[in-house]
């Protein structure tokens, strides 16, 4: 397929094309590199440098590259950042996403896979959050997410687009050249790393008195290649369908440093802060659908096994993508 990622300069989109080239899909990037890296890029692919804000940027893009399909990765995606600046996450989420599909009903393209987020369900009545999971997000970036997640379903009853939102736990590893590289890195597992890196004082816990075991908020952490994988099952989807994606464990934040203590054998500085606005205490994905639908197995079972990849690429790419 010709395949354009929009947004494939960044974490998740790099991995994804790189995993779509080596499947031998056509693909082209589209991304303003705003979040993403020209080093991200993989050398097999096309690039467009262009603003998804611009209507006909994209719509060009479209036409040019003759695309069956589009993935959708160009978003804000930081929950402390929405509490704080909501407008961005609306436009950029919303706003700027619907140039997209609008720019796709103009061009006939009618395939798209949606990066979607667990934050659209907020606290959840029961785990796991399996796909009937009432949606109640308590922050600005799940909220834009939803509402995305709403108008896909509008855009296909009324003009037969197919779509597929993966909405995704927590993402984290690497793969053997490319990995998580935000500048400034607010993620929990890079940051714990660049503290055994030395390249950040310490490790700062957000909250501590959770109703959890050991009191820190548990997340369930799926490696970017196994992510990758299932993006590139929902290209050949047969139906329109929305997708939790995750391992099914859970594992809290200090779980998460005990680990990156264990795997690095470096000393790292814990800094115990409040709790940070917007963090839902537990999130653990029920993946039984997109097992059973798609046929989805997810490699990277355990959290040691992902934050060992994650180690070994930032030791070889200690300055990350930076010049
Ligand atoms: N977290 C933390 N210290 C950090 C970064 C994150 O305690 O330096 C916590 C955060 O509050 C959340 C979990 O780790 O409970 C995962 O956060 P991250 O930002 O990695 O992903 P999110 O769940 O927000 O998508």
């Amino acid at each position: 397929m010709k395949v354009l990622v929009v947004g494939g300069a960044g974490y998740i989109g790099s991995v994804c094309a790189e995993l779509l080239l080596d499947e031998d899909h056509e693909v082209t990037v589209f991304d303003n590199l705003s979040e993403g890296h020209r080093r991200a890029l993989d050398p097999r692919a096309k690039f467009i440098h262009g603003e998804l804000a611009d209507r006909h940027q994209i719509e060009a893009a479209l036409y040019s590259t003759r695309a069956d399909a589009v993935m959708h990765f160009a978003a804000s995606a930081l929950v402390a950042e929405s509490m704080r600046d909501p407008s961005k996450y609306f436009r950029n989420n919303i706003s700027n996403g619907l140039n997209l599909l609008d720019a796709m009903v103009a061009t006939h393209v009618e395939r798209i896979v949606f990066s979607s987020t667990c934050a659209i369900f907020g606290p959840p009545d029961r785990l796991p959050i399996d796909e009937t999971a009432t949606a109640r997000p308590i922050n600005p970036y799940g909220e834009s997410k939803l509402a995305f997640e709403k108008i896909l379903r509008w855009y296909a009853q009324i003009y037969d687009l197919k779509f597929v939102s993966l909405r995704y736990f927590n993402a984290a590893g690497a793969s053997e050249k490319l990995g998580e590289d935000h500048r400034p890195e607010t993620h929990l597992i890079p940051s714990v790393l660049k503290a055994a890196l030395g390249q950040k004082p310490h490790v700062e816990i957000y909250g501590t008195d959770y109703e959890t075991p050991d009191g820190t908020c548990i997340r369930d952490y799926i490696h970017i290649v196994d992510l990758a994988r299932a993006h590139i099952l929902a290209l050949n989807a047969t139906k329109s369908e929305f997708y939790n994606l995750g391992t099914g464990g859970g594992t809290s934040v200090r779980e998460v440093i005990n680990s990156c203590l264990k795997i690095t054998g470096r000393k790292i500085e814990i800094v115990e802060k409040p709790r940070r606005p917007g963090d839902p205490p537990r999130l653990i994905a029920s993946s039984e659908k997109i097992r059973k639908e798609l046929g989805w197995r997810p490699q990277f079972q355990s959290v040691d096994a992902i934050i060992d990849s994650s180690w070994k690429w930032h030791q070889k790419f200690p300055s990350g993508y930076q010049d």
